[in-house]
C-alpha cells in the first residue's frame, strides 16, 4: 500500500502548473539585472510572478519583494530601523503574539529586551484586550510599536482576528505585520482588506518551491531597512540575483491557487470534518482543539489522552501515514509545542496534526480513520494492561 501524506501545513507537494513554470524558468540562459534580450526574457518572467503572487494578496506588483524563504522576510520586516524615503525612522518595540511560528516569534532584528508576547485565549486567538493594553502602555520616545500575527495559526488552523487587531494597532500608531504563511491559498488574505501594513508568505506551503518566499508591503513610502546589502535587485530591498526558477514556480502556485482555493475548500473541509467525525466515535475522550472556531478547513489539530504525540506520529508513520506532532521542527525533533502551552494546555503529551490539500482523497480519510482506529485501540489495550 502507498504512502498517504497528511502534512500539507509542513510543506504542500509542487503543483504540476508550478514544476513545469520551475522548469521553463530554468532554461533561460538570462540574468533578469540584465539589459539585453536574454537579460529582458528572463525580467518579464520574474515580473508575470510578481504580478501573480500580488494578485492573490490583493496588493501592486510593485510592492511585492522576492526573498529566500517566509523566514527570511520575517528578518527583513522586523527591524528596528525603518526608512521613509531619506528620512531614518526608529521602531521602538515588537509585539508578537505568543503563538507565531519561530521564524516571527525569535524577534527578527530586535534585541530580546525589545519583544513583548501578547497573550492568547484559552481558546487559541489572540488576546485583543491585551493587545490594546500593551500599546497603550507603549514609550512612543523608543519609537514606534511594531506588532505581528499570523492570520492562521499552523498548528491548529484558528483564523485570528487581524482586523481588529488592525483597529488596535493603527489607533496607536503602529505598524502591523500579518504571517500569512498558513493562509494565503486557503482563505482570501488581502493586504488592503486586512489592514495590515506587510505580509509575510512562503512558495512551499501553496504549492510552489521550497526556498522562496515574499514581503508584501502595503505602500513603498515605508519600508525597513534591507536585510541583505549588495546589488540593486528588488528595487533594492533584497539584494542577490533573484531564484528566478524559484520565483517563477512561485507564481504559478500563486495563480493555481487564486483561481482554485473557494472550490477546493468545500471539499477540503468535507474530508477534514469527515475524519473528525470518525475520531470522535472511535474513541470519544479526543480533545480537537479550535473545534466549532474559524479555522482553515484542511487543518485538524487533536490529542488522543495516553497517547503521546510524538509516539502517535511513529505509530502513524509506521501505518504509511505521514502527519505531525505539532510544527516540524527543523532539527527533526518534537519540541513541546508554544502554541499548547499559550493556550494553557499541558503541553508534555502534545497533540498531532492532520494537514489536508487539494490533492488529498475520500480513500486517503478512509485509511487515516482506519489507522486511528487501530492506533486508539491498540492505546487502550496498552492502557489495560499497564
Ligand atoms: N510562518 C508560518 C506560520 C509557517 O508555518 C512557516 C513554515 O513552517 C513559516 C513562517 C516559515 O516559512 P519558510 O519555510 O518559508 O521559512
Amino acid at each position: 500500500m502507498g504512502r498517504i501524506y497528511l502534512d500539507w501545513n509542513a510543506t504542500a507537494p509542487l503543483l504540476g502548473a508550478a514544476r513545469d513554470a520551475v522548469l521553463d524558468a530554468l532554461s533561460l540562459p538570462g540574468n533578469p539585472s540584465s539589459v539585453h534580450a536574454e537579460g529582458r526574457a528572463a525580467r518579464v518572467l520574474g515580473e508575470k510572478a510578481r504580478r501573480e503572487v500580488a494578485g492573490l494578496l490583493g496588493a501592486e506588483p510593485a510592492h511585492v519583494t522576492f526573498t529566500g524563504s517566509a523566514t527570511e522576510a520575517a528578518n527583513h520586516v522586523l527591524s528596528p530601523a525603518y526608512r521613509m524615503g531619506k528620512a531614518k525612522i526608529a521602531v521602538g518595540h515588537l509585539y508578537v503574539s505568543a503563538i507565531e511560528h519561530p521564524a516571527v516569534r525569535n524577534g527578527g532584528r530586535f534585541a530580546p529586551e525589545q519583544i513583548t508576547e501578547i497573550p492568547v485565549t484559552r481558546q487559541g486567538l489572540l488576546d485583543l484586550e491585551a493587545l490594546a493594553d500593551l500599546l497603550a502602555a507603549h514609550d512612543a520616545a523608543s519609537g514606534m510599536p511594531l506588532v505581528a500575527i499570523m492570520l492562521v495559526n499552523n498548528e491548529t488552523g484558528l483564523i485570528q482576528p487581524i482586523r481588529d487587531a488592525a483597529a488596535i494597532v493603527k489607533k496607536h500608531g503602529g505598524l502591523l505585520v500579518v504571517d500569512a504563511v498558513q493562509a494565503a491559498g486557503r482563505i482570501p488574505a488581502s493586504i488592503a482588506d486586512l489592514g495590515a501594513d506587510f505580509l509575510i508568505v512562503s512558495a512551499h506551503k501553496l504549492g510552489g518551491p521550497k526556498g522562496v518566499g515574499a514581503l508584501v508591503s502595503r505602500g513603498e513610502t515605508l519600508m525597513p531597512e534591507p536585510l541583505i546589502r549588495g546589488g540593486g535587485q528588488e528595487k533594492g530591498h533584497r539584494a542577490g540575483t533573484e531564484n528566478l526558477a524559484a520565483i517563477a514556480g512561485f507564481g504559478a502556485a500563486a495563480r493555481v491557487m487564486s483561481e482554485e482555493v473557494e472550490s477546493r475548500n468545500a471539499a477540503i473541509a468535507g474530508l477534514r470534518d469527515r475524519a473528525e467525525a470518525a475520531m470522535l466515535r472511535i474513541a470519544p475522550e479526543t480533545v480537537i482543539y479550535g473545534r466549532g472556531l474559524d479555522r482553515v478547513s484542511n487543518t485538524s489539530f487533536f490529542r488522543l489522552p495516553g497517547l503521546k504525540a510524538e509516539t502517535g506520529q511513529i505509530a502513524f508513520d509506521l501505518e504509511g501515514v505521514a502527519l505531525s506532532a505539532g510544527a516540524a521542527c527543523s532539527s527533526g525533533k518534537v519540541g513541546a509545542s508554544h502554541v499548547l502551552t499559550a493556550m494553557g494546555e499541558d503541553a508534555a503529551h502534545g497533540a498531532l496534526r492532520l494537514s489536508l490539500g487539494p490533492a488529498t482523497t475520500e480513500a486517503d480519510i478512509d485509511r487515516f480513520i482506519a489507522v486511528f482506529d487501530k492506533i486508539a485501540s491498540r492505546r487502550k489495550v496498552a492502557g489495560q494492561a499497564a
